[in-house]
Formats: C-alpha cells, sequence, structure tokens
C-alpha cells in the first residue's frame, strides 16, 4: 500500500488495461477501491493509494466501487457446508449488490430450497438477514459522523427512502434519530 506514483496514477487516468493485474487504486477519503480499467471517477493523486492487488484492499477495510463489485463475489466458491459459508459470506460481503438467484445460482441450488434451508438455522431468510446486517452497519457508520445518505449508500441501499423505511421498521425510530 503505497501513494501513486505519477506513472501509476498516469496508468490509473489512461485505464490502461496492460496493468489490470498488476495493481488497484483506492480513494483514501472514501475507502472505496477500483481496478485500474474502472470508469469510475478517478480520485485526486493526494488521495490515491495503490493496492498490489485486491485482496490488499480489503485487508486495509476498502471496499470495491459499484462498478467493481463482480470481482470478489465471482471468486466465491461454496463447499458441502454451504449454510454456514453463505452466513459467513453475506455477513462480511452485505454492501455488495447480491440477490437470492445470484446466491443460488453460486452455490449450485434451487433458490426456494436455500430460502427454506436458511430459515430453518437462522430463523430468517437469508434478504433479511441481509439487510438487518446492513441497517446494524449503517447505524454505526452515522453514529460515527457519516450523513444519513451517504451511510446507506454505503452498505449497499439503493434507495434512501426504502433504507429509511426498513430503519424505522427494525429499530422503531428513524436515523435521524441516532444520538451521535
Ligand atoms: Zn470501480
Amino acid at each position: 500500500m503505497n501513494l501513486a506514483t505519477n506513472e501509476q496514477y498516469q496508468i490509473i487516468k489512461a485505464k490502461n488495461p496492460t496493468y489490470q493485474d498488476s495493481f488497484c487504486y483506492g480513494n483514501f477519503n472514501t475507502k472505496i477501491f477500483c481496478l485500474v480499467t474502472c470508469n469510475s471517477k478517478k480520485p485526486l493523486q493526494k488521495n490515491c493509494i495503490i493496492f498490489e492487488n485486491i485482496d490488499e484492499a480489503f485487508a486495509n477495510s476498502y471496499r470495491p466501487c459499484k462498478g467493481c463489485t463482480h470481482i470478489p463475489t465471482a471468486q466465491h466458491q461454496y463447499t458441502t457446508n454451504w449454510i454456514v459459508e453463505l452466513e459467513q459470506y453475506l455477513s462480511e460481503n452485505y454492501y455488495y449488490d447480491l440477490n437470492l438467484d445470484f446466491l443460488a445460482d453460486n452455490i449450485g441450488i434451487n433458490k426456494y430450497h436455500l430460502v427454506h434451508r436458511f430459515k430453518e438455522v437462522y430463523q430468517t431468510t437469508p434478504i433479511n438477514y441481509l439487510i438487518e446486517k446492513r441497517l446494524a452497519a449503517a447505524h454505526t457508520l452515522i453514529q460515527n459522523g457519516l450523513s444519513i445518505s451517504d451511510a446507506a449508500f454505503r452498505v449497499g441501499f439503493k434507495s434512501y427512502h426504502y433504507f429509511a423505511r426498513c430503519f424505522k421498521k427494525h429499530y422503531h425510530y428513524s436515523p435521524g434519530e441516532i444520538k451521535k
């Protein structure tokens, strides 16, 4: 992990695919990282952190940008102990754009069977589990001073209003009422 050199920053600005596997970069302020070829807005050079690979970025608590979220999810391999792995996977990757079809396809089972088995073990559906993880993470972020909409987006909600509704239902008070 180091600040981008002039040379590295030029590669990022040019989205040079030759360097796709050489490094990835993150924004120090937002703690979001991207592949070299990503089309997202680039961080300023003074905020641009270079990682050797995505594992290093994850190890430093950076998360991929919306355009780069397919990378880690595609790498996950489920074994026969998929129900426990799925729970772990959801708790670590709750901010990704995950849905039942994607999860069922990756595990290689029918999605109705997936929901049924998950519910037997965890007394909730995978999607509700995901939402609760997101709400808890957003709660902490807001408490730590992040704005409500930034927190909602960062934990994986796509709609502010949907976030506010889920939050109120779960905590019985609105995100604006969180004591900082
Ligand atoms: Zn990106």
